[in-house]
């Protein structure tokens, strides 16, 4: 059976749970995380992290728009959702 005694469980994977983990381990602390639905909690699968990358792809599109400007030819482009690797889909 699983042990279940612990020094610290911290509620919440997210950056405010697994910091406090991460530090309460280093300190020799048994911990435990619990969290109710996905790890890294709103900044790396909602918030911080995917928002980036969607920025990050409209000012590419937005440079491919401009491409003359840079002496650049660029016959044909489009945004496909499912495609985009850095897109939460
Ligand atoms: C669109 C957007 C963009 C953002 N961009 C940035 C940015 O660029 N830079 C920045 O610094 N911050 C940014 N933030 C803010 C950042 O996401 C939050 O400050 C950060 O996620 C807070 O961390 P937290 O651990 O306090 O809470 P959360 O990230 O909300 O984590 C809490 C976790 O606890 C879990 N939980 C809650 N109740 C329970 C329970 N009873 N049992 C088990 N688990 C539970 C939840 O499922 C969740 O995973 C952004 C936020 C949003 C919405």
């Amino acid at each position: 059976m699983a042990d279940t005694n612990f020094d610290l469980v911290v509620v919440g994977g997210g950056p405010g749970g697994y910091v406090t983990a991460i530090r309460g381990a280093q300190l020799g602390l048994k911990t435990a995380v619990v969290e109710r639905e996905h790890l890294g909690g709103i900044c790396l699968n909602w918030g911080c992290i995917p928002t980036k990358a969607l920025l990050r792809t409209s000012e590419v599109y937005h440079l491919m728009q401009h491409a003359e400007d840079f002496g650049l030819t660029v016959k044909d482009f489009g945004y496909d959702v499912k495609k985009d690797r850095c897109a939460v889909t």
